[in-house]
């Protein structure tokens, strides 16, 4: 083969492993925490957001799924609402073993945005407790955006109406039980 050719073939190559992972993960990241039980530090904010962040929590361990979100004194695991400048309204950031390779998490950090939360919420309790529910999701495996369902279809589902929709669904919870 001539280097054309070469480079047209190597470009097929990295498009077909692009759609097969797009695929495979259209529910899944790939890597969750290991365990059903999953801990993380206890947080202390206003009257406003403690409820709402905590019934973040108790939407997940209320659904027919083996998880169970716990709080505790010692755990790494970090839950922060603060008013920060970026666009997003809640971030996760994941730490793997050391060469980033294997299934499991071994610790997450949380982060949820005040700032964006306030400006966009027109339900402030439903927005936080959806947006925290959604950050819950990825540690248990959930990969954003799940093809095959509607906006409302999936608490994962970065269009969905933060407003109204706080619960897992029905599609999130069967998502869930293929992993765990
Ligand atoms: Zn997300």
């Amino acid at each position: 083969m001539n280097r054309k050719k070469l480079s047209i073939f190597t470009l097929l190559l990295i498009g077909f492993t692009v759609v097969m992972v797009t695929t495979v993960y259209a529910r899944h990241l790939g890597f969750r925490w290991p365990n059903v039980t999953v801990p993380m530090r206890n947080f202390n904010y206003n009257t406003v957001w403690q409820p709402a962040m905590l019934t973040g929590i108790n939407n997940w361990n209320t659904r027919n799924t083996p998880i169970t979100f716990q709080t505790n004194t010692t755990s790494s695991n970090t839950i922060t609402a603060s008013r920060f400048d970026d666009e997003w309204y809640g971030l996760i950031s994941y730490q793997r073993n050391l060469l980033g390779l294997g299934s499991s998490i071994t610790r997450f950090d949380i982060s949820l945005n005040a700032r964006t939360i306030a400006n966009s919420a027109t339900n402030t309790s439903n927005f936080i407790t959806s947006v925290f529910a959604h950050e819950l999701g990825h540690v248990i495996g959930l990969s954003d955006n799940p093809s095959n369902t509607a906006p409302n279809g999936s608490i994962m589902n970065q269009s969905r109406n933060r407003n109204t929709l706080t619960v897992p669904t029905t599609f999130d919870v069967e998502s869930v039980n293929m992993l765990y």
